[in-house]
Parts: C-alpha cells; sequence; structure tokens
C-alpha cells in the first residue's frame, strides 16, 4: 500500500486539506480496532478454500453473497468455528458438510456450531446480504466519478470482513474462487486468472480463480464500465510469459497508455533481482480505483487511486512500490501486522533499487536521502502507526543500511534466499534476521535491536579532530560522541573521506562500538577536507563540532 500522506509528492491543496480532516479515521485505521486480533479458537482452523460469489447491487449499493469454504480442523476436539464478518451484513443460512448448522454472531464475527467434532477437512456454506459500511481506509466502496459507477474494495489490514466472510489473519492465505455478478455494461475484475464470463438475464458474470495462495487482505473487486488492454512479459527463461492487464476508465485510458508503460520492465527489474514474478501463471493487472490516497497491491491486480494517472510518469513510484508489494507482502506475506516492516519497507526500498537499476548509484542515493528524516518514532517492529514514515521511509533505510553492513553481493544473495524460502508463505522479522544471519555468516543481533525491535530514534553523533605529529608522520585523531537520547549505542561502520589540496583523496573505514570512542588515521597531508559517510549509507546525523 502507498498513501499520500507519507509518499511526499505533489497534491492539490484540496486534497492536503481533505486528508488533514479525515487524519483521525486514518488514525483509527492505521491503529486498527478489537477486528485484528486473531483469537485462539480463529487459529484452530485452517482455510484452504475460498469459493465466493458476489452479487453488485449498484442501485442499492449492497450486496448479495454466498461463500463456500473448505477448511482443516487443526484440533480434533474443535466443535465450533470463529470467522470475521461485519454485524451489518444479515446471515441467512449456514451449512456445514451440507447440514445445516447453528449460528451466533458478536463484534464482527459468526461462530458456528458444528454437529461433530471436526478431525479433517470441512466445508462450510454462509449466505450473507447488506450494505457493506465503510471501515478503516475505506472497506468495500460502490463509489461514483462523474457520473460512473465505479465498485471496489480497501480491505488492508484487517477490514475484509466488511464484505467477505473470512479468517481474517495474513498468515491464514489460501486458494480463491470468486465470482462477481454486475449489470452487463460492467466490467468486473479480481484476484487471479479470468476463468469464464458468462452473460445472464442482462448481468455478467466473470469468475476468476486464484492457484497461489493468497491471504485475505488482498483479496480484490473492481467493477466498473472499465475499458481494458494489454502489455506482454516474456518471463526470465522463456518458457512462461503472462499479459499484464490495464483497467482504466475511458477518460484516463490516454494518460494510463504513458503512465503504465514501464510495467513489463519493472517486472522484469525486479525479477532479475529477486527471482521471477511470484504469479506468472497469471497475471499482473492495474485496476484504477477511487481510492484517492493512493494504491494498494491488491495481488495480481493493484488498485491506482484515480488522481495516480498524470500522463507523464509522475506517480512511477508508486507503480514501482505496488509491484514490489507482489514480491514483498502477496508472495512472502507477513506473519501478523507486527511484521509490516517486511512488506512495506522492502516495496519502499525497492522504489530505490529499481531507480538505482534503472539510473546508477546516484539515483539511489538521491532516492534514499528523499526518505531520509530524524524524525521517525516507535521501533519498526510492532509499530504503532503500521503505514507511517517510520515502517516505509526508516524501514527502507534499513535495508540500505544492512546492504552496507553485509556488502552488496550477500545483500542481495539474503533477498533471493529470503524469497526462495518464504514465497507463497509467510515470514516474520525473525525469519528474515535468520535468513540473513545464515547468508551472511554475521551474527545480527545487534543490527536488528538497534534498528528493529528496541531502537527508536537514530545516531545522532557529535564529531572532532585534531592534527598529531609523530616521528615525522601526520595523524588525524578523530572524536566522535553519540549524543541521542533513546537508544544509548548504536553500532555501525562508518566511512570517512579525506580529501587533499592536490585532489587526491581516500576512504577510510571505521567501526563505531562504543557511545564514544576516539581513532587514529595516518594521512599524508595536514591539510585537508573531512566527509562522514560520503556515500550516504547511514541513517545518521554527524554534527561537526570543529577541533579537539
Ligand atoms: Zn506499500
Amino acid at each position: 500500500m502507498q498513501n499520500n500522506l507519507k509518499s511526499g509528492l505533489f497534491f492539490p491543496i484540496s486534497i492536503i486539506c481533505f486528508i488533514w480532516i479525515i487524519n483521525p479515521l486514518f488514525a483509527y485505521a492505521f491503529s486498527g480496532s478489537n477486528n485484528d486480533e486473531v483469537s485462539a479458537l480463529q487459529m484452530q482452523v485452517d482455510i484452504l478454500h475460498y469459493n465466493f460469489k458476489i452479487q453488485l447491487n449498484s442501485e442499492e449499493k449492497s450486496i448479495n453473497c454466498e461463500s463456500e469454504i473448505t477448511a482443516l480442523s487443526i484440533n480434533p476436539d474443535l466443535n465450533e468455528i470463529e470467522l470475521n464478518l461485519y454485524d451489518n451484513l444479515e446471515v441467512t443460512n449456514v451449512l456445514m458438510d451440507g447440514r445445516k448448522v447453528e449460528f451466533f454472531r458478536r463484534k464482527n464475527r459468526i461462530f458456528i456450531k458444528s454437529y461433530k467434532n471436526l478431525t479433517d477437512t470441512f466445508k462450510i456454506f454462509i449466505k450473507y446480504n447488506g450494505k457493506p459500511q465503510r471501515a478503516g481506509f475505506d472497506g468495500f466502496v460502490f463509489g461514483e466519478v462523474n457520473g460512473t459507477t465505479l465498485i471496489y474494495n480497501i480491505s488492508e489490514p484487517t477490514y475484509a470482513a466488511t464484505w467477505f466472510v473470512c479468517d481474517d489473519d495474513p498468515a491464514d492465505k489460501a486458494l480463491l474462487d470468486i465470482e462477481i455478478t454486475n449489470d452487463s455494461q460492467f466490467v468486473s475484475v479480481s484476484n487471479g486468472k479470468l476463468e469464464s464470463i458468462k452473460n445472464y438475464d442482462g448481468q455478467k458474470i466473470y469468475h476468476y480463480k486464484t492457484i497461489y495462495p493468497i491471504s485475505t487482505y488482498l483479496i480484490a473487486v473492481y467493477s466498473a464500465p472499465y475499458l481494458n488492454y494489454h502489455d506482454d512479459y516474456a518471463g526470465l527463461d522463456g518458457k512462461d510469459s503472462m499479459k499484464i492487464e490495464y483497467y482504466v476508465l475511458p477518460e484516463h485510458l490516454k494518460k494510463s497508455k504513458v503512465d503504465f508503460a514501464k510495467h513489463t520492465e519493472m517486472i522484469k527489474v525486479f525479477s532479475e533481482l529477486f527471482g521471477e514474478y511470484p504469479f506468472i501463471k497469471e497475471k499482473y493487472g492495474v485496476a484504477e480505483f477511487l481510492w484517492n490516497f493512493g494504491a494498494m497491491e491488491n495481488q495480481t491486480n493493484t488498485g491506482i487511486g484515480y488522481n495516480f494517472l498524470s500522463g507523464n510518469d509522475f506517480f512511477k513510484d508508486t507503480y514501482v512500490h505496488e509491484l514490489a508489494h507482489h514480491w514483498w507482502g502477496n508472495s512472502v506475506s507477513p506473519k501478523s501486522w507486527d511484521d509490516i516492516w517486511l512488506n512495506e519497507g522492502f516495496a519502499t526500498y525497492c522504489e530505490a533499487l529499481y531507480a538505482e537499476a534503472k539510473y546508477g548509484k546516484s539515483a539511489l542515493i538521491s532516492k534514499m536521502m528523499s526518505k531520509f528524516s530524524k524524525h521517525f518514532s516507535g521501533t519498526l517492529y510492532a509499530p504503532k502507526n503500521l503505514f507511517g514514515s517510520t515502517v516505509y521511509d526508516k524501514g527502507a533505510w534499513i535495508l540500505h543500511m544492512l546492504r552496507f553492513e553485509i556488502g552488496d553481493s550477500c545483500f542481495f544473495r539474503t533477498l533471493r534466499d529470503y524469497y526462495t524460502l518464504y514465497k507463497y508463505s509467510n515470514a516474520s522479522v525473525e525469519d528474515f534476521k535468520n535468513v540473513c544471519e545464515r547468508t551472511s555468516g554475521k551474527n545480527l543481533d545487534k543490527f536488528f535491536d538497534q534498528w528493529i525491535y528496541i531502537g527508536e530514534d537514530i545516531p545522532e553523533c557529535d564529531y572532532s579532530y585534531s592534527i598529531e605529529k609523530k616521528d615525522g608522520k601526520i595523524f588525524c585523531s578523530f572524536k566522535i560522541i553519540q549524543v541521542q537520547e533513546q537508544y544509548a549505542e548504536f553500532h555501525f561502520p562508518l566511512e570517512i573521506r579525506f580529501k587533499f589540496d592536490d585532489g587526491n583523496s581516500f576512504i577510510k573505514k571505521m567501526e563505531i562500538e562504543s557511545r564514544e570512542q576516539t581513532n587514529l588515521f595516518e594521512l599524508p597531508n595536514e591539510t585537508f577536507e573531512m566527509t562522514l559517510d560520503p556515500d550516504n549509507n547511514l541513517l545518521a546525523v554527524f554534527n561537526n563540532r570543529g577541533t579537539n
């Protein structure tokens, strides 16, 4: 997900004001609600497959749904199951393995009594209807723009149940068949591969099939009088190829053809860096929707906000970001929302990696400096705000520093190992740390504590130096003191570039390993310019305090 509260992009003033006005809503969405807790009862069941049918009634702004859920019991004594579904949706029928069973509702959940102990796989059929309510960033929306109806949803993090009965836990991935019925002038889009379009009584039924496991927050419905076109991606090995499908409103067709044109190249860049695009047997898709705060990486079908088409490539970083989530978030999904850095920090760093792949090292640095701040707050693990700049921008910087810590080739090998190990599955921050340690052979306890688990601020360092001469040699005595308040002592490698009057320069690398330390460097000349961290590898502030 990318939201323009933190994207740093330019927006018309009216939109900025709107964001400011609705800020309390965002705070609610960011902090979650009691709906985001995964209960002990939910943990007893593993959902394997959703067979979901949704009828969209645009006039009434209501939905009629039927879901057949195939699940596996993890506890042989289980005789009750719990699923997420908002209370305002009326359940009219519940069957288990074809038998009518009792159920009750409480706090946006449905509790279903089984007719026997659930020892193996079982099927539940649930029929419900109603008007979906807005929740979180949006929930499920019957929207309208310029007289055109556009139906879409934003479920992240824990709002899928505003329309979709499910185990709304990112770690409970399942397969999905979804049938969307709407009036025949609408084009309906969802995750996975389009299996069929049927005409029925003035309506069209679109059936999409997802053969790769999907988390509930990534399940999407878009329905509008879209125009659609596609590009092709050939695949790295030449064996697999797929379509990149675009769904836009007629007024944005021309602009979208400029803006979306780079997607083939973007997929190639990330496939080469991390491993083949994870959903190559399905598709990559982009559909325009009406969430005007950004974009959402729904699996195989990113939603792009109506205001995020410019016709001049202005929102490229947003498209890059959402595509990158297909590796980081959609294929390797978080074990819990405490691990959201693995989604957003990674996708944000991918914006810089794409710039580097296209334009070189200086583009990487410039992109990272645009995300630099001294004012991040809270820890990156279990963050207070799931969608704030700490998770996105500090999160990207942590990967940049990990790369500096373990070296370029090891860093990219680590990402590829991590992707290979966890694709189509879920990972925690600790799982990622274990891969980093295994691939690099380094103990990274301190790195993960100071940057992810415990540290909330960034190093702020005062430094000074003096020249000492001994036995005809010139030395620079360099003193550095960490003065940040929250985390006592960061450890990190630091480079200093010495540049001399004759044009020569060199870089000295040292390890900062205490709150205060002094290092001695031999220099060829006593007149020099000194630059700390000349390649901007560190999220740190260095204050020059003159000579010591
Ligand atoms: Zn994102």
